[in-house]
């Protein structure tokens, strides 16, 4: 029978019912296709596999056999020496020599290689009891004989192949199982490779059908690598032609509107009432973004720029735009937090011009927490058209939110929305006009331009590359339990900066005590602060399960100076704009990602005082690895893009930015660091061909590949209608 990469993996002999749900829970494995994109995390070189009397005493080998046997015993207590664990294994040779294998404090060996198990030994010889044996050795499981691999046929594939690809594992399904399984649906499933020759032999690329099998067994480090190559182009180019189709889908039905400003009107007048200079990055977007407006098409702009760029105020120049042209604009933010925090900003770099006076500009906020005889109130004015500007969070895209005529839509921080919603908004406005609204999406996520180009393909990128004049570098430093004592120093240091009206955040990981995790949480810190620790100074607390008010007032408080500290979660991690802050205390700080303690770095530093932040980590528990180079990083530098290169680093691409989240397939293989240069090959590829042919009609095999790949993706009907 021949298999295609469709089929379900139970068509594979031994994947009853138990393994396949394995599959399927583990590692979300459901067909052949899924199985054989879950690629090897790395290879285990074998090296060269010998038999027992070619050995040399001293010297490392590789042996291979399988277990027929196990012994175990612990050693004497010998003087202060304690007893040891030593558990030995006989493994027979496919030459029928048999050599002995120990290990020491490793018991769970036994149960790892019970008798029967084909395994490959690699490891230093020596003689011990005149016998030859191998001490604590790697170990390369390779299977079973019960399924019908004996050490013979192991040994002869390890002579062809060298490099033993390794998977990311679950429990219970072992690595060298997944491998078995593979090697098994590689034999007989046809693969029809969708690419084309022409493609193929341009870019010097193999086939898929090779590919695959190259890249499970390969007999060699260059073949893995030109694999991997053909892989990585199919995820790139098909993610490409996606995102290119949906937007020239995007371009082809949307007729735009023509947002200009007047040479005098709001925006100019705006620019002119501010306290404070644009800076070059500022006016340069408005330039590009005055274009967009102006032009027959509509806006899709992203508007990247780090943390307090001063990226609000391009936003407000945008929405006055919309106001000039005699329509309506909208601002869609992720917290409540921020949605008062924007409506306040908003009003008051508005007032120089009147705002919600007559002949003003009208401004609302429309939020879940609004009540209902404000909702249906601010609903009506938004159909009417009285309403200029609404500021809001998720709220704005209920049912029942309709606009008179909108202009333009804002998304802030869009890193924390998806592009379903994004679309969304824009369809507010479809359903009273036949125009789509130009549409600016904010981030300070600070993204590889590659990367940006990548999951953004259907947008336009300006970056903020220059923050307002006269901000310092945040000092930023590590306290460990080694220096318990700098804790009282800093308490101290927080009075100091209060005195002087500065303010300080302390974030806590978690709002209530967990019983399963530790950490600091929010309510009890709040309790030890304003209790114990800073009984002169007031303190305020805020979490996401406060009731909106009882937030806002807190916010407020620490906003005016009213309280000079503020616990809090999370919560405040975006957009949270207190220029008098100087101090950010982050409990458990291992407990955040690289992005995270950036942002909440980034709530201190956006006025002209020097600014610190303190990590507290290690405190409830030794720090893993990773932690302990997050950690570094974040003190070494303030420079968000470096930050986000160091994080595609530790974590690799595929999951970082949530690839789902931004309406694009997930990259399994591709590395956004590595993979430069295929994806800028791939993109110009997919922006000829749409160009040219935006249906694809011409290439229905691409067409196919591509909405196979985008399947169940929100917002993707570029290829699926039409
Ligand atoms: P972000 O890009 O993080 O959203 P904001 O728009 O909140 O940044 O701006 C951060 C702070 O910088 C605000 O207090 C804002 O008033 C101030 N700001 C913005 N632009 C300028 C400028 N050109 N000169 C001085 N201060 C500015
Ligand atoms: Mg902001």
């Amino acid at each position: 029978m021949t298999r295609t990469l469709d089929d379900p993996v139970t068509t594979l002999a031994g994947v009853g019912p138990a393994i396949a749900k394995r599959l399927a829970d583990g590692l979300d494995i459901h067909t052949v296709r899924d199985l054989l994109e879950h690629y090897p995390r790395r290879y285990h070189d074998a090296g060269e596999v010998l038999d027992l009397h070619d050995v040399v005493e001293g010297e490392p080998a590789t042996l291979l056999g399988e277990v027929i046997d196990w012994s175990t015993r612990r050693t004497a207590r010998r003087g202060r020496r304690r007893p040891m664990d030593v558990s030995t294994a006989t493994v027979r040779q496919a030459s029928g020599a048999t050599l002995t294998v120990t290990f020491f404090h490793q018991a769970w060996r036994v149960k790892q290689l019970p008798v029967g198990t084909v395994a490959a030994f690699s490891g230093k010889v020596s003689r011990f009891r005149g016998a030859l044996q191998l001490a604590g050795p790697d170990v390369q499981m390779l299977g079973r004989v019960d399924t019908g691999l004996d050490a013979a046929s192991a040994q002869q594939r390890l002579q062809h192949q060298r490099l033993l690809a390794v998977y990311p594992a679950v429990d219970r399904l072992a690595s060298f199982k997944i491998a078995e399984l593979i090697a098994q649906a590689l034999e007989d499933v046809a693969i029809v490779d969708w690419l084309g020759d022409d493609v193929r032999a341009e870019h010097d690329l193999i086939d898929l059908a090779t590919a695959f099998r190259d890249i499970h067994l390969p007999a060699d480090a260059a073949v893995a690598r030109r694999a991997r190559r053909r892989l990585v182009f199919d995820e790139l180019f098909t993610l490409q032609l996606g995102v290119q189709a949906r937007r020239a889908q995007l371009e082809a039905d949307a007729v735009g509107l023509d947002n200009a400003p007047s040479a005098d009107g709001w925006p100019t007048q705006f620019l002119a009432s501010l306290p404070f200079t644009p800076t070059g990055a500022q006016r340069r977007a408005i330039d590009e973004i005055a274009g967009d407006l102006a032009a027959p098409r509509p806006m899709h702009r992203l508007l990247q720029g780090d943390v307090g760029s001063g990226k609000t105020l391009v936003a407000l120049w945008a929405m006055l735009a919309a106001v000039d042209a005699g329509r309506q604009a909208a601002l869609m933010v992720p917290t409540e937090v921020l949605a008062e925090q924007h409506f306040r900003t908003v009003t008051h770099l508005l007032a120089p011009l009147g705002v919600n006076v007559l002949d003003g500009v009208r401004v609302e906020l429309l939020t879940s927490s609004t009540s209902a005889t404000d909702r249906r109130r601010v609903l009506g004015e938004l159909l009417a058209g009285s309403v200029h500007i609404v500021i809001g969070t998720h709220a704005l895209l209920e049912e029942g939110v309709r606009f008179a005529d909108l202009g333009v839509a804002v998304i802030d921080e869009q890193h924390r929305f998806g592009v379903g919603q994004r679309v969304r908004l824009k369809e507010k406005a479809d359903a009273v006009a036949d125009a789509v609204p130009d549409v600016l999406v904010m981030t300070a996520t600070p993204i590889p331009r590659s990367l940006a180009m990548t999951l953004y393909g259907d947008l336009d990128v300006t970056v903020l590359d220059e923050l307002p004049p006269g901000r310092q570098p945040v000092t930023t430093q590590l306290i460990t339990p080694a220096e318990r004592s700098r804790r009282d120093a800093l308490y101290e240091f927080v009075r100091a900066q209060a005195r002087e009206g500065h303010r300080a955040y302390v974030v806590c990981p978690f709002v209530t005590p967990s019983e399963a995790i530790a950490g600091t949480a929010a309510v009890a810190e709040y309790e030890r602060l304003a209790g114990e620790v800073f009984d002169d100074l007031d303190v305020e607390l805020v979490h996401g399960q406060m009731r909106p008010d009882a937030k806002d007032r807190a916010m407020q408080r620490f906003r005016a100076g009213d309280a000079q500290v503020l616990v809090s979660t999370t919560v405040i991690e975006v957009g949270v704009d207190v220029p008098e802050a100087t101090v950010m205390i982050i409990e458990d700080a291992e407990r955040f990602g690289i992005s995270q303690l950036h942002q909440l770095r980034g709530r201190v530093g956006r006025g002209t005082d020097r600014s610190f932040c303190v990590l507290f980590a290690g405190w409830r528990g030794e720090l893993t690895d990773d932690a302990q180079r997050r950690l570094e990083a974040v003190c070494a530098t303030t420079d968000g893009f470096v930050l986000a290169e160091t994080d595609l680093d530790i974590r690799g691409s595929g999951q970082l930015f949530g690839a789902r989240q931004s309406g694009t397939p997930d990259l399994k293989l591709t590395s956004l660091r590595r993979d430069g240069d295929v994806i800028e090959r791939t993109r110009a590829l997919a922006r000829d061909v749409v160009a040219a042919d935006p249906q694809l009609a011409a290439r229905q095999t691409w067409r196919a590949e591509v909405t196979r790949r985008f399947a169940g993706l929100e917002a993707f009907a570029a290829l699926e209608t039409g």
